[in-house]
């Protein structure tokens, strides 16, 4: 084909030159060349625009080819001195290859990386260095690129251990220092030299060229001709829609076409739309440019020369041919680095590496892709250049990056996107800092793009536009960058670098300058803000500075003199910030308590107030780190310790949090969300390291260095509380106060966040440098706290830790010391448990709780408590010390102004009156008080000899209060409360309290005097103690009564609850309809020996056991199944299904034409029906279903919405279990049968029934006067007289009542619509043979499964499959009554044809041809059409137990016949039972041989067939013992309810077969030998003995969905080299994998849309009608997601069979454990294919979740 289109293609002129080309001589002619670059100019002038560009179509097979010949050959040529496969075969021979793997990914290839050494999570390795290296075994981290990037094997700086995998391992006699250039010759080198400049050259000049109709110097082509293109270029700002709408009306192109350009402009950048003369494409260009110019900027279109385009397409391929050769030999790219890198006539930044950077955004991104990847793979391959690259990257910076922000492309095909390769080599990046000053460069150049500024300078967000959020978004990646520079800390400092550093630190204080104080807001009174103000911005810029900042502290904190200076620095800058810190606020003096203070007046909730402080906080970082590093206490000389002053450091901070206290009491709702939003995100985990635990630091920074009282008094002050407790009577005027009650309410509120600020002031002690811990200290106290309020899955916990640069949380370190791993089940996922050892650590107060968690965790606490036996309080728990630098901080629990305070809001308790206290007041008092005393305990414990312990607590708390008041003291206001009824909660935790108070007082009391034994005081105590426990016992029983109470209840209303959460609880369900089923149907086993299901010997039900009443779920009302009763019907769901096809390409059929009366073997195409098993009154269901249809009309006229069922489809969900149906099938007693006297044997039978068969053809032909040949058939009638009794006048009486008619109408009509795919009609004749299939495969399906969930074939199913498949074959024995009786009738004859020649019928089919279950199945099911005019005496079981004798003999003989030859070697000695069975088998055979001859195998063991024979009818047996069992209600023998032995045995008993199925034959040989040989004759039979293959063998093994590897990463592995299959070799966006199938898909894409029944559907949904008749189940690869869809408008996702180690999914991959398969839940959604019930998982998964219903599924 490609060989054609060149022949077409290539003028026949040219043709001579191109053969007559030497590529040898041309190279020889250049080495001769005084000018080089000039010939070869000449030589690309010639022959480019000839090759190039010489149609609309672009060919790239034909171009490829020739570029190859005249263009790549004579370069390689001059380049190599000689045969250039000979030369650089040996230039790749003495190649020493580089350490560096470099491999580049590719758009969704899996990335490595090891979590324990990588440097930095960007280092990563592919899938081959990874297997190959040490970091399998660690804990690693699995990613999918995003395309760009490349392996980091072998670079030691990437590993702190392992950096090279097994294959890139350096050998030792190599060393690395070495010049690669050492081993080419000098002539080689410089050839090489020579043709690198001019071919580098060239392609940047074109590839940088700009004018759209001339060429450079030199290039000018010799002949030119008008021919043009118009060339459309790829922009992000319109959309594909726009695009290919455009293309339509501007080209006059089709859709199809359109969507084409737009793919590849989309993907190459540009792409031409049209070629001819100028004039043709410059009316091209105006209309894309007047249709795209309207709204926003038009699309970039060019009309280009055909010359300039042909240069520009070889000059690509000139790059990647550069890319090509320096493969072959280092020598050969560190050449082309140096001619990269060289500087250009211009001078500084002229090279031509900077020539293409610079220009890079003017660049379309097909061009851009390609130099990227030669820099990849030339400089950033070689280590010498790799850093001089970096050097002229980092030099050109601010310019890239202005270009960058003006560009609208990803950053993706952005030059700067190179960053990650060079700022992530700490060298490198430290190299860059010292010698280019980067940092300084990242962070100015970011702020000159930040240019929106108040009038202070301060950042200014609002009118933020869409532009300007896209423009904000691209400066971002600044940030980025700024991180790779400081991702990994310095080791060693050089002075040059602590210089560079601190000028980067003034610049980031300039940045965070701009930051402090912005967005700052005034509470609204009175009017709601009109207009809710911009935050979004401000906050994102926190949250992308967060980890910098992070890390700027990691890096001051490893240096003590940049440390020292950074404080300075930082100080100053804060200064700065505040200069105006008094101005206009009055300074002001407060008292209280005998104490006074000097400040300012300032309410947080008058003036202006901004949550934005990263300068105070950076300080407060820097000043723990310098506790932390004891800086403080080695240097303090060099501090500006004395310069700080305590009130300004917490001033802010401090408004900031009363700000949080205000919000949370409701002052600010008319503030709107904005600020709601911004006080979630200050605590939220992503922020708060950087803000909220920042300012809690700052405040304890402060605190430490004031005295408590005047601190405290600053506190009350700022939460505007300070005129309630400073009045000497506080105690009492607040009681009486009538003040407004929202005021009392808030004030309420606020006293609380308050107090709670003090317990978090004082307590939180566990960062490093504030309180005397660990790193991991921390880490475990936030795990524990996690845990407190429930287990947590891995990734919960992951979630609600902060993450630090790398993205580790560094939690798998310490989690196993405080819990406990739970594994997860089939569903659900792992959970982790606080060991209970760890739950006395619990903090109430825990700094990171918001309020919700506090409750949930002091909830779960204290029933853990109760269920320990234990009082349920919940002390304080015992803190680490204080570092010195913080340690005054406990003197505030001592202090006069907290004591009075605590006295206040004890005596408030004590009196309750007019809700002025809360019991949340009362509790954080308590636990106040409760951390005091364990300080004095624990001071006392630790004290040393004879020091005394100047915290005091006990004593100042049994200090009443001074006269004149004469107060109580706070212990007495406790004992007090001890006793107060309304405290029933806190009391545990005061007697606790009380406890303590007694226990220390005797510590101290031991150290001063002597040691008194515990006296009266315990004796007390254990009288109290005895009281509560009897007290607690007594309630306890009443807990206990109650909860017995409930328990019944809940009993009662727990089937109801079951069946609305049904998918909740799809597993009780089923046990409990499983017993059920059980007990009702199965019981009866006193007649075992008797137990034959079909045949005149059969079990009969008696009159009681005929009788069944069952109840309708929506009227309540009973009823029983009569013939002339109401019907009764259950809701189903019939689908079309493939589950056990054997022929998956087998084409669908044509649904009109298509003949369903024999199903072929391979049973590619069935109906399945399954049912909730739900019973209703066919009434009762039609005014249900008439109530659903008419609603779902108003719904869809009002809302427009879809529901998750197709109400004009006929759909409903049940209305009890919500179960999706489509129709209903009517519930039928069993028909009556009498037991005549003797039944005539089978020839007889056959006899009777072929005369009857042949009065009918008669009949028929009677009835059709108008053939020609209507004499002669009227004679044939006279010949065949109908047989004694068989009357065919006789229209016997419909047995069933109007309203069950209507229901077996009802249900023929939707298999036959669903089955078929066609509109419904219930006269088409295929309406019977529909239902007949649907049960046969129905119940073929379920013989399956049981053998597959290896269950008892009988007493396993659940009783609504009992009750589906006795429904099923009943409607089957009865629609002939519904039908027309002629049709039913000739549908047997056919039927009967297949096996007994009948030479009325034409094309029967051959037996291997049939299905024999499906023959069994619709002979027996229309025999009834026979025989109701037959009025004989022949039973309708005699019948049945014939035709199953005909259809096994027909079916073993099948089976003969497919059976498949096995090695003899294993002849096994068979006892002599069995002996009988072979014998007969191999004389059966034998006989076949003879009709046959050689085309059957010679098989001689008898063992062998009858082993055959045995197995592979075993499934027909069991589905007729199905079948027959629901048909006639023959219970089922015990043998067949439990697995085991002798299974063989009591089916045929049960089915009323000799154990010896060849008897069946022998028996009747006489008849069924001329069958045999007619069989025999039939031609398939010998062409399918030809190709064996095409046979079906038997038993057909059960589907399944496909193997799975064990280790996820090989699915994408897998997936990333998948390429879409039509668009030529392009990545996959969306790569699906089918699993039922093994087909990889390109799903959700333009690209791979086709047309279905008149739509557009996706990749997924056109092969789910293929390969699963509407449903599928897929595997998102890239997403790790199960897809399952059902139609075109019904998908849902469901959890992968992939497990982390942590035993939970990761759909989205976004956490990157590593997977594994999980067998279980794969066979889980196995079982929910092979049950059918994928639509039905889709059903519930919509009613659960509303917006799944609004997903395009079909676009999937
Ligand atoms: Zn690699
Ligand atoms: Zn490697
Ligand atoms: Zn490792
Ligand atoms: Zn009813
Ligand atoms: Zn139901
Ligand atoms: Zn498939
Ligand atoms: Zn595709």
């Amino acid at each position: 084909m490609a060989a054609a289109e060149t022949d077409r293609e290539v003028p026949s002129a040219l043709c001579s030159e191109f053969l007559n080309f030497s590529a040898k001589d041309t190279a020889a002619k250049w080495l001769q060349a005084i000018d080089l670059p000039k010939e070869v100019y000449q030589h690309l002038a010639r022959y480019v625009p000839k090759i190039y560009c010489l149609g609309p179509n672009l060919n790239p097979q034909s171009e490829d080819l020739l570029a190859q010949l005249l263009l790549q050959a004579p370069l390689e040529w001059y380049l190599c001195g000689e045969e250039p496969s000979l030369g650089l075969a040996k230039l790749e021979q003495s190649n020493q290859p580089s350490q560096l793997c470099g491999h580049v990914f590719k758009v969704g290839e899996p990335t490595y990386s090891c979590r324990e050494c990588a440097a930095d999570p960007t280092c990563v390795l592919c899938m081959q260095c990874f297997l190959g290296s040490v970091h399998k075994e660690h804990r690693y981290r699995m990613t999918t690129s995003g395309g760009g990037g490349f392996c980091d094997c072998g670079d030691t700086e990437a590993w702190k251990k392992g950096p090279y995998c097994q294959k890139h391992e350096p050998n030792i006699s190599d060393s690395s220092q070495e010049d690669p250039l050492a081993n080419l010759s000098a002539d080689m080198i410089a050839r090489t030299y020579n043709i690198f400049s001019i071919i580098l050259k060239y392609a940047v000049d074109m590839l940088t060229w700009d004018k759209e109709d001339e060429l450079p110097q030199g290039l000018e082509p010799p002949e030119r001709g008008d021919t043009y293109y118009c060339m459309l270029f790829n922009d992000e700002v319109h959309t594909y829609e726009q695009v290919i709408y455009t293309l339509q009306k501007a080209v006059n192109c089709t859709q199809k076409e359109a969507v084409s350009f737009a793919t590849t402009v989309d993907r190459d950048g540009r792409k031409s739309v049209r070629y001819g003369d100028f004039q043709f494409c410059e009316q091209a260009k105006s209309v894309i440019v007047r249709n795209t110019s309207r709204q926003t900027k038009p699309l970039r279109v060019q009309v280009m020369h055909s010359s300039v385009v042909a240069h520009q397409c070889f000059a690509l391929k000139a790059l990647n041919w550069l890319g090509q050769i320096i493969r072959y030999s280092d020598a050969l790219r560190r050449i082309l680095c140096q001619v990269g890198l060289q500087k250009g006539p211009e001078g500084e930044n002229s090279s031509l590496v900077d020539t293409l950077m610079l220009c890079d955004s003017k660049m379309w991104k097909g061009a851009r892709n390609i130099y990227h990847q030669l820099f990849m793979s030339s400089l950033l391959m070689d280590l010498k250049y790799k850093k001089q690259f970096a050097i002229q990257f980092a030099k050109n910076y601010q310019r890239l990056q202005t270009d960058f922000m003006e560009d609208d492309h990803e950053r993706l095909v952005s030059v700067t996107s190179l960053s990650v390769q060079l700022f992530t080599v700490p060298t490198m990046a430290r190299m860059l800092i010292t010698e280019e000053n980067l940092m300084t460069t990242i962070i100015r150049t970011f702020l000159d793009h930040l240019r929106h500024r108040d009038l202070q300078g301060r950042f200014q967000f609002e009118r933020y536009t869409a532009q300007q959020a896209f423009k904000f978004r691209r400066v971002q990646s600044l940030i980025g960058d700024l991180k790779y520079v400081l991702i990994s800390c310095p080791t060693e400092w050089t002075d040059k670098l602590r210089e560079k550093f601190l000028e980067g630190l003034d610049a980031f204080l300039e940045l965070l300058k701009c930051m402090q104080g912005m967005d700052p807001v005034v509470r609204q009174v009175g009017q709601h803000i009109e207009m809710e103000p911009e935050w979004e911005a401000a906050f994102t810029l926190q949250m992308k500075l967060t980890h910098i900042i992070s890390m700027m502290q990691e890096w001051c904190a490893s240096d003590e003199r940049v440390l020292i200076e950074a404080y300075k620095k930082c100080l100053t800058a804060l200064t700065h910030c505040h200069s105006g810190f008094t101005d206009g606020e009055q300074p002001i003096t407060l008292s209280m308590c005998g104490h006074s203070v000097d400040t300012i007046r300032y309410c947080v909730s008058q003036e202006k107030v901004s949550i934005h402080l990263p300068v105070s906080r950076l300080l407060a970082g820097l000043h723990v780190l310098l506790s932390k590093t004891e800086v403080a206490y080695r240097f303090p000389e060099q501090l500006p310790l004395s310069e700080l002053s305590p009130p300004m450091l917490i001033e802010h901070p401090l408004r900031c949090l009363v700000l949080c206290a205000q919000v949370h009491a409701g002052m600010w709702r008319r503030n709107g969300f904005s600020l709601v939003n911004q006080i979630y995100y200050y605590h939220n985990v992503k922020c708060r390291v950087e803000m909220f635990d920042k300012d809690l630091m700052m405040l304890q920074a402060g605190a430490s260095m004031m005295d408590p009282n005047h601190f405290l008094m600053i506190v009350l002050s700022r939460f505007e509380l300070f005129h309630i407790f400073s009045s000497a009577d506080c105690r009492k005027r607040y009681n009486r106060e009538n003040a407004n009650k929202d005021v009392v309410q808030q004030n309420s509120t606020l006293i609380e966040e308050m107090l709670h600020l003090i317990i978090m002031v004082v307590g939180e002690r566990f960062a490093p440098g504030i309180g005397q811990v660990e790193n991991c200290d921390e880490l475990k106290r936030e795990i524990v706290h996690q845990l407190c309020i429930r287990p947590m899955a891995h990734s919960e916990l992951v979630k609600a830790l902060p993450e630090n640069e790398n993205k580790e949380t560094g939690m798998e370190r310490v989690i196993d010391s405080v819990a406990l791993f739970k594994k997860p089940g089939v569903t659900g996922r792992g959970l982790y448990e606080l060991r209970p050892e760890c739950a006395k650590q619990f903090n109430l107060y825990f700094h990171h709780y918001s309020r919700a968690d506090q409750s949930k965790a002091e909830e779960a606490q204290r029933k853990l408590k109760r269920q320990n036996g234990e009082d349920s309080a919940l002390p304080p728990p015992v803190l680490p010390p204080f570092c010195q630098l913080f340690a005054s901080l406990v003197n505030i629990l001592q202090c006069d102004v907290l004591l009075g305070m605590l006295g206040a809001v004890l005596q408030w308790a004590v009196e309750p009156s007019g809700g002025h206290w809360s019991e949340s007041m009362l509790q954080r008092v308590l636990h106040l008080i409760g951390m005091a005393l364990l300080e004095e305990q624990q001071q006392l414990e630790s004290n040393s000899e004879d020091n005394e312990v100047t915290f005091n607590f006990t004593l100042k708390i049994s200090r009443p209060g001074e006269a004149p008041s004469n107060t109580p003291s706070i212990l007495a206001l406790l004992e007090t409360l001890q006793n107060a009824p309304h405290l029933e909660v806190h009391k545990d935790m005061i007697r606790w309290i009380l406890k303590m108070v007694v226990s220390i007082k005797t510590m101290r009391e031991r150290t001063a005097a002597a040691p008194s034994p515990e006296g009266a005081g315990h004796c007390q105590e254990q009288t109290v103690r005895d009281k509560d426990k009897a007290e607690r016992k007594r309630k306890a029983e009443m807990a206990r009564l109650r909860r017995e109470k409930i328990m019944a209840q809940m009993s009662e209303m727990q089937r109801h609850f079951i069946n609305e959460n049904k998918e909740l609880f799809q597993q009780s369900l089923e046990e409990l309809d499983a017993s059920t089923s059980a007990s009702q149907e199965h019981s009866p086993s006193s007649w075992d020996s008797a137990l034959v299901c079909v045949g005149p010997r059969r079990w009969r039900a008696g009159g009681s056991e005929r009788r069944q009443v069952v109840t309708c779920i929506l009227c309540q009302e009973e009823q029983e199944i009569r013939p002339d009763g109401r019907a009764m019907v259950l809701a189903a769901f019939v689908q079309r299904s493939t589950v056990m096809s054997k022929n998956r390409r087998r084409p669908p059929h044509n649904p009109e034409s298509y003949d369903p009366l024999f199903m072929h073997p391979d049973l590619s195409f069935g109906t399945h029906t399954g049912s909730c098993g739900h019973i209703m009154h066919s009434h009762c269901w039609q005014r249900y279903f008439e109530a659903v249809q008419a609603k779902e009309q108003r719904r869809q006229q009002r809302l427009r919405v879809h529901t998750s069922y197709d109400v004009e489809n006929g759909e409903f969900l049940c209305p009890l279990c919500e179960c999706l149906s489509n129709t209903v099938i009517p519930l039928l007693p069993l028909t009556k049968t009498s037991c005549s006297s003797e039944q005539p044997g089978l020839s007889l039978w056959l006899n009777t029934t072929s005369q009857q068969i042949k009065a009918l053809h008669s009949a028929q032909r009677k009835a059709k006067p108008t053939n020609a040949a209507a004499t002669s058939e009227i004679l044939t009638v006279e010949e065949y007289p109908p047989p004694e009794g068989f009357r065919l006048d006789h229209m016997p009486l419909n047995p069933y009542s109007s309203s069950i008619k209507e229901m077996l109408t009802t249900f023929g009509t939707a298999t036959y619509k669903v089955g078929l795919k066609v509109h419904p009609n219930e006269q088409d004749p295929r309406v019977p043979i529909m239902c007949w299939g649907s049960c046969a495969y129905t119940i073929q399906s379920i013989e399956r499964l049981l053998v597959d969930e290896e269950k008892p074939l009988f007493g396993s199913l659940p009783c609504r499959q009992d009750d589906c498949l006795r429904s099923l074959a009943r409607f089957g024995s009865a629609c002939w009554s519904v039908s027309s009786l002629s049709t039913v009738q000739s549908h047997f004859v056919r039927l009967l044809s297949a096996l007994v020649p009948d030479p009325q019928v034409e094309n029967s089919p051959c037996i291997v041809d049939v299905d024999m279950f499906h023959l069994l199945v619709s002979l027996v099911l229309s025999y009834p059409a026979l025989h109701c005019q037959d009025s004989s005496g022949l039973s309708v079981d005699a019948a049945q137990l014939h035709l199953l004798h005909l259809v096994t003999v027909a079916h073993v003989v099948q089976i003969l016949l497919s059976s498949v030859p096995v090695e003899l070697t294993m002849e096994q000695e068979s006892g002599e039972v069995e002996r009988e069975e072979e014998e007969s088998v191999g004389l059966l055979y034998n006989t076949l041989k003879t009709h046959l001859g050689s085309s059957l195998r010679e098989v001689s063991s008898g063992w062998h067939l009858w082993r055959c024979v045995k197995t592979g009818i075993l499934p027909f047996l069991r589905g007729a013992a199905l079948f027959f069992h629901h048909l006639n209600g023959v219970p089922a023998p015990p043998e067949l309810q439990a697995l085991g032995a002798g299974e063989w045995e009591a089916l045929c008993a049960y089915l009323c077969l000799p154990s010896n199925l060849l008897q069946l034959y022998y028996n009747h040989k006489e008849v069924l030998e001329p069958l045999l040989q007619w069989w025999c004759s039939h031609p398939v039979v010998h062409q399918c003995l030809q190709t064996p293959k095409t046979l079906i063998s038997y038993p057909r093994e059960s589907n399944r969905l496909i193997e799975l590897p064990e280790d996820y990463s090989a699915l994408i592995n897998q997936a990333s080299s998948f390429t879409c299959p039509k668009s030529g070799g392009d990545k996959s966006r969306a790569p699906t994998l089918c699993l039922v199938c093994g087909t990889m898909l390109c799903s959700q894409s333009y690209c791979c849309q086709t047309e279905l029944e008149g739509e557009d559907v996706g990749a997924c949904t056109a092969h789910t009608f293929a390969c699963g008749a509407g449903v599928g189940i897929f595997l998102r690869v890239r997403e790790s997601q199960v897809l399952f869809l059902a139609g075109k408008t019904k998908g849902c996702f469901y959890a992968p069979p992939y497990l982390d180690d942590y035993g939970e999914t990761d759909q989205g991959l976004r956490r990157g454990n590593p997977l594994h398969l999980c067998r279980e839940r794969y066979r889980k959604i196995q079982k929910l294919w092979r049950q059918h019930s994928i639509t039905e998982e889709i059903g519930h998964a919509q009613e659960a979740n509303q917006t799944l219903v609004g997903i395009d599924w079909q676009h999937l």
